[in-house]
């Protein structure tokens, strides 16, 4: 059996996880390749009009790995935290809306479902992942748990290489995004790469202790619903004081992005700050204008040449 990761969404946070857990269950899996032209034009044409850019994205990978494996992986997510908190409606609905896009395809689908409020833990949601795939259950918590260290290493790995670039003397710049839109090869890298030409430091909010973010989060808002969005409100707070200036990146139309970021862009006081918003169009020039533009204006004030 042959399961097909799609490189989109929830694989950007969880992919040492999954593929850590597939591996140790002798499970043989691919992952789709970096988004490119073909995928996006893919995920336009089969995905709701209305959908925003990175769940266009997810479809893309969804259909290039229909026909290359025997089970296509899409986890559910509804709620990870405490009784006030869910994650935006599409990481609950993309398992039905995937089925019922390639309803005449009867596309076969590796699925796990958590919903902490309802007692559906991560543990559980694999352990009957583990017994779907046939295997047993000691072998499937054993699994579980050398994923679970794996996943826990590479965070810490990720978040010590981040404090070091912390203590750059370049210009550093605070990157608000979603794994899945930052680290896309079509949509986030050239964010990066521009940032990178400028000679600055970008220093990414998604890379950052989740439970020490969702907690600071509060002190911004106390009542904002969505884990992920918490999650960055809270590197903000956590980073702020260590970066020159924020980008804000979000894909189009995004619900949960555009109430959250407003908020910030209204309480977050002394930093400069900008919003680019991804809609996966052709061409990068005006996205490298407005950073161009914000880093020479960010090393103006750095040199003294401008006062607030
Ligand atoms: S949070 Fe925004 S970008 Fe992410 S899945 Fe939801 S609508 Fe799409």
């Amino acid at each position: 059996m042959k399961v097909g990761i799609p490189r989109a969404f929830l694989y950007y946070k969880y992919h040492v996880l999954w593929e850590t857990f597939f591996e140790e269950l002798g499970i043989d899996y691919i992952v789709s390749p970096e988004t490119n032209k073909d995928i996006i034009k893919r995920g336009e044409a089969h995905a709701m009009d209305e959908s925003c850019l990175s769940s266009k994205i997810f479809t893309g990978h969804v259909d290039y790995l229909i026909d290359k494996c025997d089970y296509i992986f899409i986890p559910r997510v509804a709620t990870l935290g405490s009784h006030k908190e869910t994650v935006c409606s599409k990481f609950q609905a993309i398992y039905d809306v995937i089925n019922n896009i390639y309803r005449e395809k009867n596309l076969k689908i590796l699925y796990y479902s958590i919903d902490i409020l309802n007692k559906d833990t991560e543990l559980k949601a694999f352990l009957k992942m583990g017994k779907f795939l046939g295997k047993k259950k000691v072998q499937v918590l054993k699994a579980y748990y050398i994923a679970k260290q794996a996943e826990k290493t590479a965070k810490m790995i990720d978040l010590n290489n981040q404090n070091n670039l912390l203590d750059s003397d370049k210009l550093k710049i605070l990157v608000v995004s979603h794994p899945y839109n930052i680290y896309d090869e079509y949509i986030g890298k050239p964010i990066m790469d521009t940032l990178n030409e400028l000679g600055c430091e970008a220093i990414l909010a998604c890379v950052v202790d989740e439970k020490k973010a969702r907690d600071r989060a509060k002190k911004i808002s106390g009542t904002l619903p969505w884990t992920f969005n918490k999650e960055l409100v809270g590197a903000i707070s956590l980073y702020k004081e260590k970066v020159d200036g924020i980008i804000l990146v979000s894909s189009f139309p995004c619900g949960p992005d555009s109430l959250v970021n407003e908020m910030i862009l209204r309480r977050l006081k002394g930093k400069p700050i900008i919003n680019l918003i991804l809609d996966g169009q052709e061409g990068t020039a005006g996205m490298e204008t407005r950073i161009e533009s914000f880093v020479d204006i960010l090393n103006l004030q750095k040199e003294g040449g401008i006062h607030e």
